[in-house]
């Protein structure tokens, strides 16, 4: 971890969260790509036409947590598998949207770090209108 990097100090990861079973395989998902480093699969709620989750093989909590704590190798390893998912999508050429929800502000309901990919057809602004903050 860089040294001037700020230490993420929220509660410890609980390992009985969906996503840490499903990379058990306590429960199934619809998968797309599997690798040494993340797990990429279909939202089972899908906001847009394409919606998928991508999530590391690890403990952590979230954005903060995994780029704190996990090596360089396995962020690398991990955006490289988003990226690879996005080509088994078909998403790369007309486009796509990544996000990643950190928190109770940003509403993160599953408390292991995942990067939404969504596309598949126009999928509007970022924050709706009237949620802008001028
Ligand atoms: P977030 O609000 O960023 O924590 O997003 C959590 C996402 O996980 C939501 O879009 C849910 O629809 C999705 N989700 C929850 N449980 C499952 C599951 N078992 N399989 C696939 N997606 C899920």
């Amino acid at each position: 971890m860089p040294k001037n990097m700020l230490k993420d100090t929220h509660s410890p990861y609980d390992p009985d969260n969906i996503f840490a079973k499903i990379l058990r395989e306590e429960i199934p998902c619809r998968k797309i790509y599997e690798d040494d480093y993340a797990l990429c699969f279909h939202d089972v709620t899908p906001q847009a036409p394409v919606h998928a989750l991508v999530i590391p093989k690890g403990a952590y909590r979230s954005f903060s947590d995994f780029t704190a704590n996990a090596s360089d190798e396995k962020i690398c390893g991990f955006f490289r598998a988003v990226k690879q998912s996005v080509l088994l999508l078909n998403l790369e050429k007309e486009g796509y949207r990544l996000l990643a929800n950190h928190g109770e502000h940003a509403g993160q309901e599953v408390p292991h770090f995942h990067v939404h990919i969504c596309g598949g057809g126009s999928l509007g602004r970022l924050i709706s209108e009237n949620k802008t903050h001028k």
